[in-house]
This record gives structure tokens, C-alpha cells and sequence, in this order.
């Protein structure tokens, strides 16, 4: 079926433009939605499938659930009146229902021709009479429909409208890849070494191919699927595994002959006892600093743990040994309240500290840059500002990453790629439950600070309806005019509707200044505002000369203000569980309580149950977990979460099992052939290369 034209042994590789059905224009079409080769083709994987015992009958479709039916259109028409619908009615032996669409009329009405055989797949809902509202549907052919009968399976593939002008709808698909998976039987090479595929009672990938595309039973299908799933998480622990090995195989330029003057030095001059926590994290970086091998260890802690003062710790050992030290943080406000505070203390002992972000003069910077450059500055605290071109040091051993979440890999490799082999240190307060952090962090080792400093007074959290917020406002209003005490209001900013957020939030700003703390001197803080703009408002909150500070999540990332004691969380019910525990971290960092209002904007039962998580709890790791079992690893992480790939058929959670599976035989293989040199293993090592490269950076196994 394969127009073969190589002398490939594999027939993989041919670009698609080769598969018989496939013109110019689908050529270019597949190619944008990353479809290169018949390989790629291949790893397209039905969204679901259509069988005998998933089907119901239109008599028996259940209202008020999720169901599909095959149907045949019977009439389609546009109703006129206040709002305009499409309505197409389907019939089958059994009865006829309505399919609805309120939105996108004029292309859905051409969608479809009378006499068409559907399948369609929705919620059942009744308005006078059972209807379905925006279906998912899926044209069937009339021989697939037969074969339904004869109790096969049939694939429903995902599609884009660009694929869909050129007649690669689900149907389309599945013309095209009938063929082609008829025909598999070396075509593809085996990338799981066959012991494992054999341990794991996992079918050959020609096979699994054939089977995930146009499963015979669904057994079959059971067990292909599981097979891709168990080869993707077993690819993303051998790229975990690698990356491992890669690092403590680094060679180790610099070295620590002790741990220098101004560790004591710094210790003295503490005002406060490091906790026991802090005391043992310490003790497992100097092991790691003094080691031949480079550090890359990830420092966990809450928010108000005391991350910072441990980085410093670390960093005056590398500079009491002669060297420099880089702390990059994702914000400028957060990279200058560490330049600050850090500054404190090392100036007092003779260590020089140094600022670098995007929005300084620029004689300061080429100040800056020149000191770094000739070792003038030991450490230099910084944003992204610091793995520009042109940023030089003298001789970095250290590298200390705040939040590191917020960092995509390419940026942690560049400001690594200022040294040669620098020991690397990254903190995050975002607690990554067990089940993930294996699977994010299985390169690095973790340190985790799981005590908070005695001084620190707990935060009382309440949870109120928004009826109850004049009730806030005046206890605000009490507690800045009698106690001399400062608050956050805090508005959700995500980003898909950045723009909307933004809007309502400096609206509630405008409303909460004119209306209801005429008398309190309000500021107003976001991520658009220029970094002088926000610098600004941030030492005057600092300072005391603004009370109340609104704004959206950009205090997230670490402000310490410890005057600051209230903290109202508008629309609670749209951030993280984490978001806000991080967030509520932020009051109460002083000697007085701290007090987080969660008001809900919206009320669901779910998001109910979700925030009461946080009135339960105060433990980080909890949170976290919780926050995963509600929302699912894709929202945990964000849309910006980098350096991670993306899974296509596996979930991490709902796949643990696999997962645990996949990591055990993917670190056994690196452990017997750490380099994938044997033969058995040359494909597994040539697949990882292929797909994952672009992971693989500064690692130099394999
Ligand atoms: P985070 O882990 O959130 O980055 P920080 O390092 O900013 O926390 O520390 C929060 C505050 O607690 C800082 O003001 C810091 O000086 C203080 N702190 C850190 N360690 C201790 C300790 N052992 N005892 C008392 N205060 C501490
Ligand atoms: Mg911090």
C-alpha cells in the first residue's frame, strides 16, 4: 500500500506524501498538524472508538446522560425566532431526536447531507422533548456501519478544520490508515528492548499499531493501548534516567577545599535560629558542593519555610572558596527583595552582591556586567536578564534558581551554560506530590524543609460568599486604622482570558477606591504594568504609604511584607489549591496572625469541596495532592509549565500503575546499559535521540 521509494530498511521514515490518498495539499495540511512520516501517521491515535456495546438505541438514549447513536439525517433546518438554531433531526429504526447547534450555524448546516449515516455523541437533554446540544459527530460510510454489526470497532479520530478542508475528518482518517495498517508488518522497528516487551506481556509495535488504529476485539485494543502508554512513560523515565546520569558523570571543574569564612560569618550574624529542617538541607548540599560530582539538587519547602537563607548558606561556601555564585528569579520584584535582603547580610561580612534585570540604567548594567566579568561581584542576583548574551562571570560555581517552575528548561540550561559544570540549586515552593515528582524532578535529588520557622504565627483561613464582603471590608478598614496593619486584595489573572481579568480587576480596584476605602490609601499592582510602575508600588506598599494593595497573582512569587496580615482572595474558586496556599503564605510573615478570606464568586458544589481542602489543612504536600486528584496534572502544572513532554496517551495519574512499571524496567535497562550500547537495545536508544532531543540538552550520555 506503501509507495516505497527508499532503501530504508524501515519504511517508517517515508514522508507521507508517499501514502497513497495523500496529494500536495493534504501533504501540506498533515505536515502543519506535525504529521511528517507514515511513522507519525502512525503514532496519530484514534480520540476514541465507536462499538456495538457503547451504541444506543434513539429510543433509549438516557436523558440527562452522556450516550452515543448511529442515525440518519433527516431533515436539517434554521430555525428563526429570539435566539437562531440549527436543528438536524437523526433517525434510526427505533425513533428520531434533534441534534442542536446555537453556535456556528453557517458552517454547521453545511456540514451535513440528508440520508448521511452519523454517529453522534453528546449529553441528552430534554427541552419538550430529548435533544442533544453541540453532539460531537462522526460520518460514517455505509460498509462501516455494517461492520459495526459484525461487532468491530471503529476509530474516531481527532481532526482541526485546516484537516478537515482537506477531507481528513475523522472518516477521511480512517480511509487512509485502513490501508496502511492492513499492511504493517515490520514496516515499523521495535523501539522496546525485547526482554522488557516480554516481561511487560506487551505486544510488538507492528502489531500494537494495528490494533490501537483498528482493533479486532477489545481485548486487542486493551492491550495495544497499554502498550503506548507503558512506551511513553517508559521513554519519559529513560529521558529522566539519562539525564541523571548525564549529570553526575559531569566532571567537576571547581572545588570546595572547605567551607570558607563567611559561612560562620553569616551564621553569627543571624537573628534567628535556623530551624532543624534547615540545619539538615544545609549539611545535604555542602555533601553534594564538596563531592567530584556536580550538584543538581531541588530544594522543596513552603512558602515562609526559609529557602532563601539556605541558598545563602550555599552560596557563601562557594564564594568563601574564591567563586562566584548566580540567584535567578522569575520576577523583578522578586529578584530585587532577594538582592536586598541578601544584601544585608553579606555586606556585613565583606561579600559583594550585585543586581542585574531588564529594566535598569544602562551605565548600572555595564557596571554590573564589567564587575561580574573581572569577579569584582561574588554574587549576582538576577531575572532573566542573566543568561542574555553577553552576561559573563569570571568563574560561576554555583547556580541557584528560585521557583524554578517558572523557568522553562532552556533557561535553567542557559544560565547553567555561564560556567563550566556549576553545581545547581533549585527551590520551589510548589509542594509536587510523590506520584509527580518522580516523574518531573527524577533527575534530580530533592531536599525537602518540612518545618516552618517557630516564630511563625499560623494563618487563619475563612471562607465566605460574596454577600459577606462589606462585612471584609470593615474589618480591613478596622484593622489598618486601629492597628496600623496592611492587606491584599487579590484578583484571579489566568491566562486564557488575561485580558478580561485584567479589565475586571482594575475595575474592582477603581470601585474599591472611589466607593469603599475613600479614606485608605490604595495601590494597584499587575503583571502589565511596567517594572518601574510596579517597583514603585511595591516599596510604597513596603514602606506602609499604601495600605491596601489590589492586584492579581504577581504577588504569588515570594513579597515579604510582615506588616502585611489580611489577605482577601476574590473568585477563590478559580485559582489553585496551591495558587493560594502559596499566596496566603504571604501574610503572617511577622509576629502577628495572619487572616486569608477566601470569597467565592461562583458557587459549585465541587469548588466547595475543593477550598474547604485549604480550611482542613495547612500542610503543603496535602494541598498538592489534592489539587491533583480535582484538577488533573495538565492544569496542575499550568499552561506554561516547559521542559516537560507532553504526553499524547498516557496520564500520569490515572496510569500510575503503568507509570511505576514503566520507571522500575527504564532504570534497571540504564542501570545493566547506562549508555543503550547493546544490540537489543540500539532502537530504544535511537527513539529516545529522535523524539526527545530537545530534552536532552547539555546531557552527554548516549
Ligand atoms: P521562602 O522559603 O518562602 O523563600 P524565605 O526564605 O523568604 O522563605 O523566608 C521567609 C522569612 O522567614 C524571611 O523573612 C526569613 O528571614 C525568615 N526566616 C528564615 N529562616 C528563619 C528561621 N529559622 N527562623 C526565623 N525566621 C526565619
Ligand atoms: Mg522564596
Amino acid at each position: 500500500m506503501v509507495k516505497q521509494g527508499s532503501s530504508e530498511k524501515f519504511a517508517e521514515n517515508i514522508s507521507v506524501r508517499y501514502i497513497k490518498g495523500v496529494g500536495q495539499k493534504r501533504a501540506v495540511a498533515l505536515q502543519k498538524a506535525g504529521i511528517e512520516t507514515l511513522v507519525d501517521l502512525l503514532y496519530y491515535f484514534p480520540r476514541r472508538y465507536l462499538d456495538r456495546s457503547n451504541l444506543v438505541k434513539v429510543a433509549q438514549l438516557p436523558i440527562g446522560e452522556e450516550a452515543t447513536f448511529v442515525g440518519r439525517i433527516i431533515s436539517i433546518d434554521v430555525v428563526r425566532g429570539r435566539r437562531e438554531y440549527l436543528q438536524v433531526l437523526v433517525g434510526d429504526d427505533s425513533g428520531f431526536i434533534y441534534c442542536i447547534w446555537f453556535n456556528g450555524i453557517q458552517y454547521m448546516k453545511k456540514v451535513f447531507k440528508q440520508g448521511e449515516l452519523v454517529a453522534f455523541s453528546g449529553k441528552v437533554d430534554y427541552f419538550k422533548r430529548p435533544v442533544m446540544v453541540h453532539p460531537d459527530y462522526d460520518k460514517l460510510e455505509k460498509s462501516e456501519w455494517d461492520t459495526l454489526h459484525t461487532s468491530r470497532i471503529i476509530p474516531v479520530y481527532p481532526s482541526t478544520s485546516e484537516l478537515k478542508k482537506v477531507g481528513l475528518d475523522s472518516r477521511g482518517f480512517r480511509k487512509l490508515m485502513k490501508p496502511i495498517v492492513g499492511s504493517l508488518d515490520k514496516t515499523v522497528k521495535e523501539v522496546l528492548p525485547p526482554s522488557i516487551l516480554e516481561r511487560q506481556k506487551l505486544p510488538g509495535i507492528n502489531r500494537a499499531f494495528s490494533q490501537i488504529h483498528f482493533p479486532d476485539s477489545k481485548e486487542e485494543l486493551e492491550s495495544a493501548t497499554r502498550r503506548f502508554k507503558f512506551q511513553e512513560l517508559f521513554f519519559l523515565q529513560l529521558l529522566l534516567g539519562v539525564k541523571r546520569l548525564g549529570i553526575k558523570q559531569t566532571p567537576k571543574l571547581h572545588k570546595y577545599n572547605g567551607i570558607g569564612p563567611f559561612f560562620k560569618a553569616i551564621y553569627d550574624s543571624l537573628p534567628f535560629e535556623l530551624t532543624s529542617a534547615q540545619k539538615r538541607v544545609i549539611k545535604e548540599i555542602w555533601k553534594d558542593m564538596k563531592s567530584d560530582k556536580v550538584m543538581n539538587r531541588l530544594l522543596q519547602g513552603d512558602v515562609g519555610s526559609g529557602k532563601t537563607i539556605v541558598a545563602l548558606f550555599a552560596a557563601s561556601i562557594a564564594i568563601g572558596n574564591g567563586y562566584q555564585v548566580a540567584f535567578m528569579a522569575p520576577t523583578e520584584i522578586l529578584a530585587e527583595q532577594h538582592f536586598r535582603n541578601l544584601r544585608q547580610y553579606c555586606n556585613n561580612v565583606g561579600i559583594s552582591v550585585g543586581l542585574l534585570i531588564g529594566g535598569q540604567a544602562k551605565k548600572e548594567r555595564k557596571e554590573t556586567l564589567e564587575k561580574m566579568k573581572n569577579g569584582d561581584i561574588n554574587l549576582v542576583v538576577g531575572t532573566h536578564a542573566l543568561i542574555q548574551e553577553g552576561v559573563e562571570f569570571k568563574n560561576l560555581s554555583l547556580v541557584i534558581i528560585d521557583e524554578q517552575h517558572r523557568f522553562g528548561v532552556g533557561q535553567r540550561s542557559q544560565l547553567i551554560g555561564k560556567g563550566f559544570n556549576p553545581d545547581v540549586l533549585v527551590m520551589t515552593a510548589t509542594p509536587i506530590p510523590r506520584t509527580l515528582s518522580m516523574v518531573v524532578h527524577g533527575d534530580m535529588d530533592v531536599s525537602v524543609i518540612n518545618e516552618m520557622p517557630k516564630h511563625k504565627a499560623k494563618i487563619i483561613t475563612r471562607l465566605v460568599t460574596r454577600q459577606k464582603l462589606p462585612v471584609v471590608y470593615q474589618f480591613i478598614r478596622e484593622r489598618v486604622k486601629k492597628q496600623k496593619e496592611q492587606a491584599y486584595v487579590v484578583y484571579p489573572l489566568i491566562e486564557e482570558s488575561e485580558r478580561v481579568d485584567l479589565r475586571a480587576a482594575v475595575r474592582e480596584y477603581e470601585h474599591l477606591k472611589e466607593e469603599v476605602f475613600p479614606d485608605i490609601n490604595l495601590g494597584l499592582l499587575h503583571g502589565r504594568m511596567s517594572s518601574m510602575e510596579k517597583d514603585e508600588v511595591m516599596r510604597k506598599f513596603l514602606e506602609g504609604t499604601i495600605d491596601v494593595l489590589v492586584c492579581t497573582t504577581v504577588i504569588e512569587v515570594g513579597i515579604d511584607n510582615p506588616n502585611a496580615t489580611i489577605m482577601v482572595i476574590e473568585n477563590a474558586e478559580r485559582f489553585g489549591l496551591t495558587q493560594i496556599h502559596q499566596l496566603r503564605g504571604r501574610v503572617g510573615r511577622g509576629s502577628r496572625k495572619g487572616i486569608c478570606v477566601l470569597v467565592e464568586g461562583k458557587r459549585t458544589e465541587n469548588s466547595r469541596k475543593r477550598l474547604r481542602v485549604l480550611l482542613s489543612t495547612d500542610n503543603g504536600f496535602e494541598i498538592s495532592e489534592e489539587d491533583l486528584k480535582l484538577r488533573g496534572p495538565g492544569e496542575f502544572f499550568g499552561t506554561r509549565q516547559h521542559g516537560f513532554p507532553r504526553m499524547k496517551i498516557a496520564d500520569i495519574l490515572r496510569d500510575r500503575e503503568i507509570l511505576y512499571e514503566a520507571r522500575g524496567e527504564a532504570f534497571s535497562l540504564l542501570k545493566e546499559d547506562p549508555h543503550l550500547r547493546r544490540q537489543e537495545n540500539i532502537n530504544t536508544r535511537e527513539h529516545l535521540l529522535d523524539y526527545y532531543s530537545e530534552y536532552l540538552e547539555y546531557v552527554d550520555v548516549l
